[in-house]
């Protein structure tokens, strides 16, 4: 949610629990000081529109039984019904989202205690990070010709991610968009390999991780 927040980076939350996927939209209200847009249903594309786009929090329903991904509980559904269940998502949903984020199912003793950092340290790291990412967009236009400020490492990870992972365009640009927000944050002049690799780990639907 840092990232997101700082890079001003659309996203979307997948986990078992609606409820748990609802509090952290909320809270990310308080780290995050701009025009964003809850879609409770991402199977419904009619909430897309708008001339000035906000940002866009997008929720993917738990499946039938209600345990996909859930850490404990099997999920009884068969391999077709999670294929249409993933499936459901729009594309239009996919292509406007940067983040996929895997909401783990909080235990209610975690929920009372609020245990984690507060949100407004979050806040004043991402005031300071935004910042550095407006000089990062200054070196947009090298890395869409082809030429980003990524160390050799990084470059090498990323051909073996498109190799082995098969990214698509879209998927790739939307990747690097959010490790150039990640090495602004990590106050890095160039993009290095764990930027890649963590900016790959926020795609989970791209990867296809889960049939
Ligand atoms: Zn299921």
């Amino acid at each position: 949610m840092e990232v997101a927040a700082t890079g001003g980076h659309s996203f979307m939350l997948i986990g078992p629990s609606v409820k748990d996927m609802m509090a952290l939209a909320r809270r990310f209200k308080t780290i995050y000081e701009g025009d964003y847009q809850i879609v409770e249903d991402a199977t419904n594309s009619k909430l897309y529109v708008n001339g000035s786009i906000p940002l866009l929090i997008a929720m993917m329903w738990p499946c039938q039984c209600g345990n996909f991904t859930h850490p404990k509980k099997m999920c009884k559904c068969t391999p077709v019904q999670i294929q249409h269940h993933l499936g459901s998502i729009p594309s239009t949903i996919l292509d406007r989202t940067d983040i996929h984020i895997e909401v783990p199912f909080l235990n209610k003793e975690y929920a009372a205690k609020r245990i984690g950092e507060p949100s407004e340290d979050i806040s004043k790291r991402v005031v300071i990070a935004r910042g550095k990412i407006l000089e990062w967009r200054k070196k947009l236009v090298p890395a869409i010709t082809g030429d980003p400020d990524m160390d050799k490492e990084a470059g090498e990870l990323l051909k073996l991610a498109i190799l082995e992972l098969g990214i698509s365009p879209k998927a790739y640009d939307k990747m690097m968009r959010v490790a150039m927000t990640i090495a602004a944050m990590d106050d890095k002049g160039v993009i290095e390999a764990h930027h890649i690799s963590e900016a790959i780990s926020y795609r989970s639907l791209d990867r296809n991780l889960w049939g």
